[in-house]
This record gives C-alpha cells, sequence and structure tokens, in this order.
C-alpha cells in the first residue's frame, strides 16, 4: 500500500515536471519492452569467451555481455532440455512443475511466461530448434500463451535428422525473423531455441572445418554466430536498444567429466552451470558482471517484475531486478533435481548448492567443497562436519516445502555413479538408431548387456530393434527378458505382442496384448493388433470387443472399422460385411486396406469378379503410396 502511494506520488511529480518543461504528453502510455528469450541447449558456462574459455569464439555473447548483466554463476536446477526449459518458462523446480521427463505434459494449473505477458498484449512466439519441446509431440503444453509456435511438421519432409528432429540455429532464426517482420505491432515475447549444441555436433561449415578436433565447441561458435546474426537483425529493424534480451543456456553437457558424456544424470557443474546474460532495455552504464549465484527460475520472476505483473508467491524463483541495478546480490540457494536416471531403473538425484559448498544426495552422497575443489573430484561426504549437515537440513526443508518427497523405494536403487559407463553406451546406441545404423546401436546394446545382463533398457531397445529388422523371434526373447525385469513396461509388452504376432504366436500375443493394454487402456495400435489376433484365433466375439474398444478410443479409425467388419465376416455375415466395407470405402477411398478388406469379403461371398477388381484397386493404392 505505501509502495503503491510513493509510486503515486512520484508518478505525479514526473508529470507535473514532464508538462513544465513540454515534453511528452501526460497521458502517453509507458511502452512495454520487447523480450526476446535465446535458450541455446546444452551450453557449457566455461565454453563461452566471456566465460573464461580461450578456444572458442563467442563474439555475440561477449558482446550482449558488453551490453548488459552478465550472471557468472548462473545455476540450472535441471540437466537436461524439457525439463530444464519447462523451468524457465514457468518459474518452478521441476518437482512442482512436474515434466520429468520427454512427454510429461504441463499442467494447465502452470502458467508459463507467454500466458503471464498475454495479460499484457504481448504478441508471443516461440521457435524451437529440436523435436523434443514440440508441443504437439513431446512437450506438450509447453505451447501455451503463444500466438505462434513454430511445430514440427506431421510429415517429415525426410529421413534426414534435419527438419525431422533438429532444426538448425540458422532456420530457426530465420522463422522468428520472418514472424517478427510480419507481426510488427508489439511489445512481443519471442523465445528462440538453439538447439546445435546438443550432440550429435555436426556444425555446418567454415565452424566443421575450423573445429575439426572439438566439434562441441564448433557447435558453440556456430550458435554464437547465430545469435549475432539475430542481434544484428535487431539491431536493423530498430528493436535492439529498447528491448530486454536474455540468452541462457539450457543445461551444460559432460563432455566426460566424472564419466558422463552428455548430460541429464548427474548434477554436476558441469551441466548445471550455465551462462546467463541479460541486457536491460534502454541499458545504460556499461557492462556489469554479477559473481553472486543465481537461478534459472529466476528469470520469469524478473521480466513479471519489470514489466508490472504481480508476482505469484507459489514461483520457486525470485525477481533479479536488484542485481541488473546493482542494489542488491546476494548468493542464492541452488537446488538440482533430476529424475532421469530412474528411465533407466537408477536412483534420482537431488543436490544443493550454496556458498561455495555443493551436497548431492544419492545412494552414494557427495558433498564438495567448490571453492578448494571446482571439478568436483573430491567428496568430503564421509567427513561429515556442521557444514554438511546445513546442506542436508536445507535441501530437506526445502524439499518439504516444495512437496518433493523422497520414495522410501529408490533408496534400493542404483546409484548412477555405477551406470554411467552404460547410460554412454544407450545414449550412443540412442543416436545410432536416429541415423539408422541399425549395427552400430546393435553393438552398444549388447556391450550394455555385458556391463548388466539385466539392463530392462537395453533389453526392450534390442527387442525394438529386432523387431525393425524383422528378426520376430529374437525380439521376442529380448523383449521377454526386458519383462522379465519390468513387468509394468505396457510399449515392452505391446512390442512382445508384435513380434509373437509375427511369429505366428497368436496364443502368446494374445497374453502380451492383454498385459500391455491391463497397464494402459488407451493404446490405439495394441488394441487393433489384439482384435486381429482374436481374429487369427478365431473368437469373434473377443475380436469385436476390442475393435469396438478401439472405436471408443478414436471413433475416426479407419482400423477400427474395418476390423468391425472383418468380425462380422467371420461370424459368417459376408453380406453386412460387405455393406459395411462398401460404405467405408466411399469415404476412405485412398486406403488399401478397405479395399484389401473389401475383397477379401468379396472371396468369403463367391464373387469373384467384385474379388478381383478390388485387389487389382488395393494394390494400385498401394503402389501410388509407395511411390
Ligand atoms: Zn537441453
Amino acid at each position: 500500500m505505501i509502495r503503491k502511494l510513493v509510486g503515486f506520488l512520484l508518478l505525479n511529480i514526473c508529470v507535473t515536471l514532464a508538462s513544465a518543461q513540454g515534453a511528452k504528453p501526460a497521458t502517453a502510455k509507458p511502452t512495454l519492452p520487447d523480450i526476446y528469450l535465446i535458450t541455446i541447449d546444452t551450453l557449457r558456462a566455461d565454453h563461452v569467451r566471456c566465460y573464461g574459455a580461450t578456444n572458442v569464439d563467442t563474439p555475440a555473447l561477449d558482446s550482449l555481455a558488453q551490453d548488459g548483466i552478465r550472471f557468472s554463476q548462473a545455476f540450472t536446477p535441471s540437466p537436461i532440455t524439457n525439463t530444464s526449459h519447462t523451468t524457465i518458462l514457468t518459474g518452478l523446480l521441476p518437482s512442482v512443475h512436474g515434466v520429468t521427463d520427454f512427454g510429461i505434459p504441463l499442467a494447465s494449473t502452470h502458467t508459463t511466461w507467454a500466458e503471464f505477458l498475454k495479460q499484457k498484449k504481448y504478441k508471443t512466439a516461440a521457435f524451437i530448434g529440436a523435436v523434443i519441446l514440440d508441443a504437439k509431440t513431446l512437450a506438450p503444453g509447453l505451447d501455451r500463451g503463444f500466438d505462434f509456435f513454430d511445430y514440427f511438421p506431421a510429415t517429415p519432409p525426410s529421413k534426414s535428422r534435419w527438419g525431422r528432429v533438429e532444426r538448425r540455429g540458422g532456420d530457426v532464426i530465420e522463422h522468428a525473423e520472418k514472424w517478427l517482420s510480419t507481426n510488427r505491432l508489439g511489445p512481443h515475447f519471442v523465445w528462440a531455441h538453439l538447439y546445435d549444441p546438443h550432440d550429435p555436433y555436426e556444425a555446418p561449415a567454415p565452424f566443421s572445418e575450423k573445429y575439426k578436433d572439438r566439434p562441441y565447441d564448433g557447435e558453440v561458435a556456430y550458435a554464437d554466430s547465430v545469435v549475432g546474426g539475430f542481434i544484428g537483425y535487431l539491431k536493423k529493424a530498430g528493436l535492439y536498444q529498447d528491448s530486454i534480451v536474455i540468452v541462457v543456456g539450457d543445461h551444460g553437457e559432460g563432455l566426460g567429466e566424472h564419466g558422463e558424456e552428455t548430460h541429464g544424470i548427474f548434477l554436476y557443474d558441469s551441466t548445471t552451470h550455465v551462462p546467463l546474460i541479460v541486457k536491460p532495455a534502454r541499458s545504460t552504464g556499461g557492462p556489469k558482471v554479477v559473481e553472486a549465484q543465481v537461478r534459472t527460475i529466476d528469470l520469469l520472476p524478473t521480466i513479471l517484475e519489470l514489466v508490472g505483473i504481480p508476482i505469484p508467491s507459489q514461483l520457486n524463483g525470485e525477481s533479479l531486478k536488484s542485481y541488473l541495478t546493482g542494489k542488491g546480490e546476494n548468493d542464492r540457494v541452488a537446488i538440482g533435481e533430476t529424475d532421469y536416471p530412474l528411465r533407466f531403473g537408477w536412483a534420482p538425484l537431488r543436490s544443493i548448492r550454496t556458498q561455495g559448498r555443493k551436497y548431492i544426495e544419492s545412494p552414494k552422497s557427495e558433498f564438495y567443497d567448490l571453492k578448494q575443489d571446482p571439478g568436483e573430484r573430491k567428496n568430503l561426504f564421509a567427513n561429515g562436519g556442521p557444514e554438511l549437515d546445513n546442506l542436508k537440513q536445507v535441501l530437506t526443508e526445502t524439499r518439504n516445502k516444495i512437496g518433493d518427497a523422497p520414495h522410501a523405494e529408490n533408496a534400493a536403487l542404483p546409484d548412477p555413479k555405477d551406470k554411467i559407463e552404460e547410460q554412454n553406451l544407450l545414449h550412443r546406441a540412442m543416436l545410432a538408431s536416429d541415423d539408422n545404423r541399425i549395427n552400430d546401436a546393435r553393438v552398444s546394446l549388447e556391450e550394455v548387456l555385458k556391463l548388466d545382463a539385466k539392463s530392462p533398457t537395453a533389453l526392450r531397445q534390442l527387442g525394438e530393434l529386432e523387431l525393425q529388422t524383422e528378426h520376430h523371434q529374437k525380439a521376442a526373447e529380448y523383449l521377454k527378458r526386458s519383462l522379465d525385469v519390468r513387468p509394468d513396461d505396457p510399449t515392452a509388452a505391446y512390442e512382445l505382442g508384435q513380434a509373437l504376432e509375427k511369429s505366428g504366436d497368436f496364443a502368446g500375443a494374445r497374453d502380451a496384448l492383454e498385459k500391455s493394454l491391463k497397464s494402459l487402456p488407451g493404446q490405439l495400435p495394441a488394441r487393433i493388433l489384439l482384435g486381429n489376433v482374436y481374429l487369427a484365433l478365431k473368437d469373434v466375439k473377443a475380436a469385436q470387443d476390442q475393435f469396438e474398444a478401439a472405436t471408443l478410443v478414436d471413433s475416426n479409425s479407419t482400423e477400427a472399422q474395418i476390423g468391425l467388419a472383418r468380425s462380422v465376416l467371420a461370424s459368417g455375415n459376408s453380406s453386412d460385411a460387405i455393406a459395411q466395407l462398401q460404405a467405408l470405402a466411399k469415404a476412405q477411398p485412398d486406403d488399401p486396406a478397405v479395399f484389401e478388406a473389401l475383397a477379401e469379403a468379396y472371396k468369403a461371398a463367391g464373387k469373384q469378379a467384385e474379388y478381383e477388381k478390388a485387389i487389382e484397386h488395393a494394390n494400385a493404392l498401394r503402389k501410388k503410396s509407395a511411390a
């Protein structure tokens, strides 16, 4: 109340002064600044020149730091893309926003950065560089509040990873510039995500040449050049000076430190220390460096304060406005969380970093003196001591406060430190599969099984790989072994159903699919396959039940309609089946499966001429769709 009154008085004085000097009319509304948020994926702070790197050129980031505030000690709570970006865009810790793995929808109760800015009538747009942040597939809810969200195409333009799973930074920015040039009226909030430094490291020339022996740095230098291009565009368009520009890394990269090649599993500084540069609107006073420890959860509250939106008390971060103006710069407690190890059956980690110390809670906990040991190599946990006790206590209190209760069963899981070699191999296998290098993937996965014969992830992925290459019996063996370790995995059970169906074991396929659907009932393809398996088993009633259930999942499913008609046919009523399929053929004139089913029905009815015509038509459609 008092603050409001003071604000009111100040405003009056200013208005009076302005009028007296014949300046802007008193009725002019203050304009809100454009906000450009650039997140650079997988960017380690110490691989940026203004953060001390000596052999990577990052002139754009260095010059942005000259125009604003460089936070030398900024930390992400999460070392993995979807989670860390959701944290930036909601101001919430991972355990609070709940997006702790790919594909988990962001609950509508959590307001996003873009939604907040819509309250101030911002024009909002998001440009993503990787399909893992696509709100239509792997990041549901992340598009909330955006007038425009640059989704990936539903049908990929080619088999290459470019355009299918990743866009080059240059393309991301080109799309953003195009949007800005057709949406002139602001204020604007634009989020651009540059995925380039994420592996595989494949920078374009000349960076690929210049950094031939350090391909990660080549990607960093390339991403920097893209930032430089965008800032050049903003300057040319007259948008730079009055806008807020933020560049932040979503997390770092292990690069082999602590045995971690990439990121996601550990909470060491190699993957949690990120660059953060903020150029305020109408910046004056030259460059400034803030040495205090801050967090990416602080970004959203900062923006809210800067544009005059009240900061909701449930946000986990706090505004950095006083840091921007140099009026207050205390170290903030940085919490780290990763549930990503759970995906592989290993224990999740929590950490707390403050005043030069870090405590990592895990089955084999760690404690580091970061001043003496910035590389976190000497674990002092066994020594104990009051500093460790204090960090433990603050971490426990924080977890209680945010409702991040430890799960007792996690304590029995393997410590990720003992599993990192497996994780590196699994990751290599994933990249190899993405690139269709099937043999490389197989070799890496078999290596994992040498380290842990019961790795459910490796077993399942080997099963998937053999399924894909049509070694159905081998696939079934791996998938059965995977299910022995993790019996409740609906995907492995569905895939086992596919492998058994292909190898003609219909009873086995039925059991696997029933099991899969019991734990995850909404799977349409599994439902339809089970219907077909029941038809193969001559259990018409059960088949019909499955196809009917499939139409409840998706009433437009052509496959479910075909299945229903085939059940009618299997019950001996060929004329009804023909009528149903003829109607379906009218609605779906380009679907060869409809005409194949129709041919089957004609054949059963003894209509040879119609049968041949339908088969011919189905073959022509198949040829057409293959072309
Ligand atoms: Zn990332």
